[in-house]
């Protein structure tokens, strides 16, 4: 059987990130991913902004970045408003494959990672997949929203996340446009730049009524001429929305990412919650001291989310309306108030 300092379970964002840390370190790890190909399928929009990814050491190349938001506009379905120019990019849209194969491949030179090699479960301090067994010091879990063993999300607890590539020009006036409306309980709607003639057109929302998404989405650009354009590609997903677990270290386990709901529940944006767990588990996997990531956890990084649970949760507790309240009152904020506000979230 091979045997490892670590074995990482999931090559996205969490697991390849707790990878670069091992691998900084000269640790032996293997990162064990049931997908074909890495940044296949696509998993996010890639939107990050870029105080956060500055702080946290997020790659910034050229060519993995698909475009800048230099212009955002926040608008409900009513007509309500806020628009914010900047002269300079507060956040950027990964073009999502070249960022994760980046991520796999050139960040910290190629990592040792395993494709169509799916976990079946872990006994201990051994690792059961369809390739064989593996042996490992320490086990980093960065399996996803669904946990690695087939557990399903609580309905109440996650967003369903619907995405489509549409043929339409490249906006001019803003990069990143966010609808808020009854048709996305607790979500929005979005549209961003992709390629010079297309966009990306979403939606997430609280997945109550059982309606399909993208039936969701089509309703809600129906009445929106500029969003409708022929669709090219899809994906969709689930986003957890549960408050940010507290354990995050079990023994030699290390959770990360979507699995312990490392996401803004403001934005939805999971990428930089699962880049940051999971270098910070990866370090202290090297350390051999898994406390250190409980603490990083407890100090920083659930802080961090919990500010956004809460905003979140005081948004959504009204429905829509309190979102139409918070655009009123958002209205009225000072500009530099403003760009701090959504320069930095
Ligand atoms: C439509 C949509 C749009 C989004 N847009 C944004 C955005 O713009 N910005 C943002 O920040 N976030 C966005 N997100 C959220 C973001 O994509 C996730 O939060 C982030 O990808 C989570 O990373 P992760 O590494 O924890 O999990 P994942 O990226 O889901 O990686 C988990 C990996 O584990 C593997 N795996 C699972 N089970 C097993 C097993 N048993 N054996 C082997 N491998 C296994 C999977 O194949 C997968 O590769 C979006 C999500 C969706 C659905």
């Amino acid at each position: 059987m091979e045997k490892f300092d670590a074995v990482i379970i999931g090559a996205g964002t969490a697991g390849l990130s707790a990878g670069i840390a091992l691998k900084r370190a000269g640790k032996s790890y293997v990162i064990l991913d049931r997908k074909k190909e890495i940044g296949l399928p696509v998993r996010s929009t890639g939107a990050v902004s870029l105080v956060w990814v500055n702080k946290i050491g997020m790659p910034v190349k050229e060519e993995i970045v698909s475009s800048y938001i230099k212009g955002i506009s926040f608008r409900t379905d009513t007509g309500k408003h806020v628009s914010l120019k900047y002269d300079r990019a507060v956040g950027l849209v990964y073009d999502f494959t070249k960022y994760e194969k980046y991520l796999a491949d050139e960040m910290e030179g190629k990592l040792n990672y395993r494709l169509q090699t799916n976990v079946t479960s872990v006994d201990g301090n051994i690792v059961h997949s369809s390739a064989g067994d593996f042996e490992a010091d320490y086990i980093v879990y960065a399996a996803g929203p669904q946990s690695a063993f087939g557990k399903k999300l609580d309905r109440n607890e996650v967003l369903v996340a619907y995405e489509e590539i549409r043929e339409l020009p490249r906006r001019t006036d803003y990069d990143m446009v966010l609808w808020f409306t009854d048709k996305a309980p607790g979500g929005y709607v979005w549209d961003f730049n992709e390629s010079d003639n297309t966009r990306k057109v979403g939606i997430c929302y609280y997945p109550l009524n059982g309606t399909q998404p993208k039936a969701v989405l089509d309703e809600f650009t129906k009445s929106f001429s500029e969003l409708n354009g022929k669709m090219l590609h899809t994906m969709a997903h689930q986003i957890p929305l549960a408050e940010p677990a507290d354990q995050v270290v079990d023994g030699i386990s290390l959770y990360t990412g979507d699995m312990v709901n490392a996401v803004l529940n403001t934005t939805a944006g999971g990428l930089q919650g699962a880049f940051w767990s999971g270098l910070s588990a990866g370090e202290a996997v090297a350390a051999g001291d898994p406390s250190l990531y409980q603490k990083k956890w407890d100090l920083e990084i659930r802080p961090w989310l919990m500010k956004h649970h809460r905003i979140h949760g005081k948004m959504h507790r009204n429905g829509s309306k309190s979102v139409g309240r918070l655009m009123t009152l958002s209205r009225m904020m000072p500009m530099s108030l403003k760009k701090r506000v959504f320069g930095g979230l």
